[in-house]
């Protein structure tokens, strides 16, 4: 089934105990769709400057990613994230944003995405997401991200999409922030009392929690001995899970319990180095190989 992602792709330039890696390739649909392009073709929506290299147009490509949805600005420059992390691995330090093209960004779905199946909002202006998802026919499954920005700045906007969309994805800090419980188990059902039927909470290296009305599900991190890079942990899972979801055409809750090892599986190979290389040396086998893993260390 169709999957559509909307977000950002950027450049990004990151600084972690392990290394530096400067202007390389970013953004929240980036890490999503790199992560679902092990289930799906998923289609990609966004826009990038006339700096944008031809070489990370081809990488989409390679993957099966649908990038006719992806606007090239002839007269920007493509968004510019700088971020460090140090010490605490689970939280970026933002040290510069450029919006550049982002800034202006009007969305519009293209007609051949209409049809999509399953949306994911990656985080973005509450108003970009409403209208995304208003645009597509149907009644697609949605699920969305958002971050503190948001929580603060647009909480109106926000509390639409919350009441629109099938599920909602966020950090325990942005559900703490969105709720003003400290529980994470008040924060996350704080949460679906707004509208959403799934509320995924992400807690880094401690793993996320799933909650529904037929009960809660936690699930661990998949154990990695060193994490190069943070970055794009959180598309990567999203990617993981909505890929699994769109490939099998499921929606229930026991179909985003199992999305959701797929997606801590996709964003332990996201953290593993810089960008989305880690991805060029995982290919599918052994994505499949280290989620059988992922299903022993869990099982008991
Ligand atoms: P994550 O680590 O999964 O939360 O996402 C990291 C990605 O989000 C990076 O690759 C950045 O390019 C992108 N990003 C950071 N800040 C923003 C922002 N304000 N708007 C859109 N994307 C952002």
């Amino acid at each position: 089934m169709s999957l559509l992602v909307v977000g950002s792709v950027a450049f990004d330039s990151v600084e972690t105990p392990f290394g530096k890696a400067d202007r390389v390739l970013g953004g929240s649909a980036t890490f999503f769709a790199y992560a679902a392009s092990y289930f799906v073709g998923p289609r990609l929506m966004g826009i990038v400057g006339a700096d944008f290299p031809e070489k990370f147009l081809q990488g989409f490509r390679d993957r099966d990613i649908d990038i006719s949805g992806l606007q090239v600005d002839p007269e920007g420059k493509t968004f510019h994230w700088t971020g460090r992390y140090e010490g605490d691995m689970n939280e970026a330090q933002t040290l510069g944003v450029s919006l550049n093209v982002l800034g202006d960004y009007e969305a519009s779905v293209p007609d051949s995405y209409k049809d999509s199946e399953y949306v994911f909002l990656a985080n973005d202006h509450p108003r970009t997401q409403l209208q995304v998802m208003r645009s597509v026919s149907g009644k697609p499954f949605v699920m969305a991200d958002t971050r503190d920005f948001w929580i603060s700045e647009e909480p109106d906007a926000l509390g639409e999409v919350m009441s629109e969309v099938d599920g909602m994805v966020m950090n325990d800090s942005e559900a703490r922030l969105l709720t003003g419980e400290e529980s994470i188990i008040r924060a996350g059902k704080a949460v679906m009392e707004r509208g959403p039927r799934y509320v995924i909470i992400k807690k880094g290296e401690h793993g996320a929690i799933l909650f529904g009305n037929e009960g809660i599900f936690a699930l661990p991190a998949y154990p990695l001995e060193e994490v190069h890079d943070p970055t794009g942990a959180g598309d990567s899972f999203a990617g993981g899970l909505m890929g699994y979801l769109a490939s099998t055409g499921k929606t229930s809750l026991q179909g985003i319990m199992r999305g959701m090892t797929y997606g801590t599986v996709a964003a332990s190979v996201a953290v593993e180095g810089f960008s989305v290389d880690p991805f060029a040396h995982c290919d599918k086998d052994r994505f499949h190989e280290r989620h059988d893993a992922f299903i022993r260390a869990i099982s008991f």
